[in-house]
This record gives C-alpha cells, structure tokens and sequence, in this order.
C-alpha cells in the first residue's frame, strides 16, 4: 500500500516536501538490510545493539519511493530542504560512540528524516529530538511509521538552545556540523554523560566525544573526518 501525497519526488528532487513513502517492508528489503549491516560491520561497526537496530529499521521508508532500493546503498540522500538523511555508516559510527544504553535520556539535534531517532529508540533510548525547519519537523508528523516509536519525543526549536525543560541528558547527540561546542548543550549533559557531535565550520568536521565527568569537568576524544550538513542557528519556518 502506498499513501498519496501531492507531488511525487525522484530521486534527483532535492527540495521535495512531500514524500511518496513506501510502506511494505518484504525479504528484499530484509536482504539488502542484512548486506548494509554486513557493509558497514566491515567498515569497523561492531556494537551488536547498533548492528541490529540498522538491521532493524527499514530504512527505505524514510525516503520516496524512487529510494526503495537505493535506500540500502551506504550513502547519504536528499530528504528535502536542502538536507540529508546521513549515510547508514555515518549513523552506526555515531551512534556506537554514543554508547547508548536502554532506558538512558538522549537528545539529538537535527531530527530530518527521523532515521537516526529510530535507531536510538530501537536501542532502548528515550529520545529528544529537535529539528530547525518547520517543514521537516511537519512531515515527521505525517510519517505514521513514527507511531510505533511513542519513546521518541519531537520538537521544533533551535538545537543550540536545547531543551532546558527536560534536561539533563544522559546522552546528546549532534547530527549537524557545529562550528563550536554550543555551550548551553554542555550545561545539558548529566555529569557522566556524553555528547558526540562533528565539530568543525568547513566541508569536513572532526567527530568528537565530549564525556562531563562526575566532577563536572569535560574530557575530549578526537574520531575521525565526516562531512555533515551545518548547524544554523535560529528556526526556519
Ligand atoms: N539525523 C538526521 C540527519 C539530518 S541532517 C537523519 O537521521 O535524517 C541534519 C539536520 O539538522 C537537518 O534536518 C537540519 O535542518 C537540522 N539542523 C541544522 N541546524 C539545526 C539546529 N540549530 N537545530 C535543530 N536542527 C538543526
């Protein structure tokens, strides 16, 4: 079954808003998963959580219809305003940083396609996730395969501000190039808690992990080079 929506997007549409979603999930898709997860364990992914969360999410549904096969290739593809569902490698790499464990409070900034947001869910986490754009954060609204993740919590807003309200964190993950460490996301991390993000203002960003120790005192790893959409500042409606 495929819902109608007003215009169809292919796959050389990059400012499409409006999704023809597939919805069947059959043992091709379950196939080419199973090659993805066997891709990107060879790339060196080799949390077992991780690897059946990718293996988990039928990744195809997150993009237009003129993905369904292209979905399982390891790369990153437009979803519209300008931006990108990251590449699977890319969402396993930061995702196995994160060390996520079931239960814990995790925020990401930058939700699009919600694909990363699912992977989280399928771990355990309860999910926070804020997106800038209106019309990305609208369309999450559509996607009734969201239903099924009542762990994951969305919000339109401006990510370097995070979620006062509901913080601290267990856990932040930034799924946008940030030019600098934004400093009220600090503030957001529970002492023993972690925030990856890739760091970096040109076309290629340095993944970092950021753990607050118990004393509150920060501690920085250096990963390595990813090639994220950047970080704005500000909501876009
Ligand atoms: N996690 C996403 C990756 C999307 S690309 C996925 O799995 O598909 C990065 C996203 O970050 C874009 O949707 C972009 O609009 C959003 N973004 C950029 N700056 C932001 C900010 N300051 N606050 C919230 N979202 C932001």
């Amino acid at each position: 079954m495929i819902f109608s929506y007003n215009h169809l997007c292919t796959p050389h549409t990059v400012s499409c808003n409006q999704l023809m979603r597939p919805t069947e999930d059959n043992y091709r898709h379950k196939g080419l998963r199973k090659k993805l997860v066997q891709l990107i364990h060879s790339k060196g992914i080799t949390d077992d959580r991780v690897l059946d969360a990718v293996l988990a999410v039928p990744r195809h549904f997150f993009l237009d219809s003129a993905f369904d096969e292209a979905a399982y290739a390891d790369r990153a593809f437009p979803i519209g305003e300008g931006q990108t569902i990251s590449q699977p490698y890319t969402v396993a790499y930061q995702s196995q940083l994160l060390e996520v464990q079931p239960f814990m409070k995790v925020l990401e900034i930058g939700t699009g396609s919600a694909y990363q947001a699912v992977i989280l869910a399928e771990m355990g986490a309860q999910v926070y996730t804020i997106e800038r754009q209106r019309k990305l954060f609208d369309a999450n609204k559509e996607f009734s395969f969201l239903k099924k993740y009542p762990t994951i919590k969305f919000f339109y807003g401006d990510g370097y501000e995070g979620l006062p309200t509901y913080a601290q964190f267990d856990r932040i993950l930034i799924t946008a190039a940030a030019p600098e460490v934004p400093p009220k996301l600090i503030e957001q991390i529970k002492p023993g808690g972690m925030m990856v993000l890739p760091l970096g203002s040109g076309d290629i960003q340095q993944m970092r992990r950021i753990t607050k120790l118990e004393n509150g005192s920060l501690k920085e790893e250096v990963f390595d080079n990813f090639s994220f959409v950047p970080m704005i500042s500000g909501k876009k409606d």
